[in-house]
């Protein structure tokens, strides 16, 4: 969790400045607030990073692709491709919309595969729900081919995957809209936190509206306002925004610490037998937030797991039994369980949701596990952990006995 690990004057400074003049809200109040704009300067901040034209702060990365479907026209009753593999906030998104998951295959970039999209489309297939999974990149190329033959609408969730790009392109960037969590798990925190992104102005304005009650944020008498459309409430606070601010402004330190750490790392356990990396779809657009080996398989991945615990070893995820990222612990959403009747409820299911056939995903998450890195290791802590995962490997390797 780098953000977290770098909290201090920076936050504590851009938090004072909101408190200095209490002006906790984003919009409006202009005569108080001593030009003191945190969510503007969020927004500022995340666009240098990622070079999108605008960006939407937001109350968390959930509300960000949420708004970022709904501003790409995704509703009720259309077909959304997704990846079994995600924080299960993708797929919650798509149901609260009234839209329908369809899931399909990832692959060793732990993201969808343009082949797994392809034999997922149906006639009724509106848009592809892409998530960046574990601070990498999906093959955009190939991804982008089957997105514009078959004219589909690509949203990304870059939820994991801020400062990461493909090409050059920030991840987030290659659709109508994308999105980021600044959660307190990602590589920098606003506490409470999202962006959104388009390069779109009109998808933008549907965005900037649809997270404050429709208010279309022409002039300064908020209660005047026009309201194009119906919107909620996904707004950012100036004191998270705040700490944002002074977040989004190291990622490029943490990037740069983290990737030298995740380097230590693959040299080290690159010699190790049984132990490979997950793919990127460009080496160079790694955000470095996760180390993440594959074993042989899932049966060698769960020994390793044991090994790992029995050594003390932490700061992992054995994702294929997590149950908020992997499609085998979502019983509720195989089950339709709601608090109250959704739109697929009423429409049905596009899939059997209780016997996806997804033997590559099963077997890519069966045999992943991801560390977090952290950018405040030492070179001796790094080789150190790198040690400590190499000698449970060799363990887990090992035949066991009848
Ligand atoms: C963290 C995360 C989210 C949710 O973000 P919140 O800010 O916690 O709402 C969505 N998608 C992915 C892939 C994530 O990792």
């Amino acid at each position: 969790m780098p953000g977290t690990e770098l909290f201090g004057a920076e936050e504590r400074k851009e938090i004072e400045d909101v408190l200095s003049t209490g002006i906790m809200f984003r919009f409006n109040h202009e005569a108080q607030r001593n030009n003191i704009w945190k969510a503007k300067d969020f927004e500022e901040e995340a666009k240098k990073i990622t070079k999108a034209k605008y960006a939407l702060a937001v109350s968390n990365g959930s509300a960000a692709i949420m708004a970022a479907l709904a501003a790409s026209g995704i509703g009720a009753g259309d077909e959304v491709i997704c990846p079994p593999f995600t924080y299960i906030a993708t797929v919650e998104a798509v149901l609260m919309l009234g839209a329908l998951p369809v899931f399909a295959e990832i692959d060793e970039t732990l993201c969808l595969s343009a082949s797994g999209i392809k034999n997922a489309i149906t006639p009724k297939t509106k848009a592809v729900c892409l998530v960046h999974m574990c601070g990498g990149n999906a093959n955009m190329d190939e991804i982008m081919t089957v997105i514009n033959e078959n004219k589909l609408i690509l949203v990304e969730d870059a939820g994991q995957a801020f400062a990461a790009s493909y090409k050059g392109v920030a991840t987030g960037c290659f659709g109508k809209a994308g999105a980021y969590s600044f959660d307190f798990f990602k590589i920098a925190t606003a506490g409470e936190g999202g962006i959104l992104v388009t390069n779109d102005e009109s998808t933008f304005k549907l965005a900037d509206s649809y997270c404050d009650h429709g208010h279309d944020h022409v002039g300064n008498n908020r209660g005047m306002e026009n309201h194009p459309i119906i919107g909620f409430n996904y707004r950012i606070s100036e004191l998270h925004a705040a700490v944002g601010v002074a977040q989004t402004r190291k990622v490029p330190f943490i990037r740069t610490e983290n990737l030298k750490h995740k380097k230590t790392l693959q040299n080290h356990l690159s010699k190790t037998e049984g132990i490979s990396f997950s793919k990127l779809g460009d080496d160079n657009g790694d955000s470095g937030t996760f180390l993440n080996i594959f074993l042989p398989n899932t049966e060698i991945a769960k020994r390793t797991v044991d090994e790992f615990n029995k050594a003390g070893v932490s700061g992992f995820n054995y994702w294929y039994t997590n149950m908020y990222h992997f499609i085998n612990q979502w019983d509720h959403i195989k089950n339709l369980k709601t608090a109250s009747k959704l739109a697929i409820q009423v429409l049905g299911a596009p899939q059997d949701y209780n016997n996806l056939n997804i033997p590559k995903s099963q077997e890519v998450v069966g045999k992943l596990i991801s560390f977090g890195i952290r950018c405040t290791w030492t070179e001796e802590q790094t080789k150190e952990l790198a040690e400590k995962i190499s000698a449970c490997v060799v363990k887990a390797m090992q035949p066991v006995n009848a």
